[in-house]
């Protein structure tokens, strides 16, 4: 019952528009093939972080394992793909709140073969989305429910700075 929360608590909002000085990840002029191509790239790297020995220690108390920091982002691509498919769809859609805190929950116990495996499908899925996207529709937007709106542009480069920050979270 003692699972320690917000360990990503993060907001990366500032990420969709200047350089990330911890990571170095700098997502502001990326375009959605460029994007598609590195979401499409990080899912090998995520998956040798997870083979690797000592995967579920937190070395810090502060931050998640790999193992919890991969099922992250697994979860991190579905959300995204999912909001990117309903402003494709709707105008202006309000999302679901995500609660990242419940879904962290099951995180340390989830079979890293499975998640290796599941990452590699969310990010395949969330590249194919990208590149099947018509260039007059990357502006077409939702809000979330605190009432900030987000483009499908915006959302595509502030999820590639939150896979990539957490690349460097796990030295892959
Ligand atoms: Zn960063």
């Amino acid at each position: 019952m003692s699972h320690p929360k917000i360990l990503h608590a993060a907001d990366w909002r500032w990420a969709i528009d200047r350089r990330c000085a911890e990571c170095g990840t700098d997502a502001s002029r990326l375009d959605l093939p460029t994007l598609a191509g590195l979401f499409r790239g990080s899912a090998p790297r995520f998956a040798l972080a997870l083979s690797a020995p000592g995967i579920k220690v937190r070395k810090d108390p502060g931050r998640w394992s790999v193992l919890e920091y991969c099922s992250h982002v697994r979860d991190l691509l579905s959300v995204t793909t999912g909001r990117i498919e309903l402003m494709l769809e709707q105008d202006s859609p309000v999302f679901d709140d995500w609660n990242q805190d419940a879904a962290a929950t099951h995180y340390e116990t989830a079979d890293p073969l499975e998640v290796a495996d599941q990452l590699g499908g969310e990010a395949r899925l969330l590249a194919r989305t990208l590149e099947s996207i018509d260039p007059t529709d990357v502006h077409r937007r939702g809000r979330r429910s605190d009432g900030t709106g987000l483009s499908i542009l915006a959302a595509a480069r502030y999820a590639w700075h939150d896979v990539a920050h957490h690349l460097y979270d796990v030295g892959a």
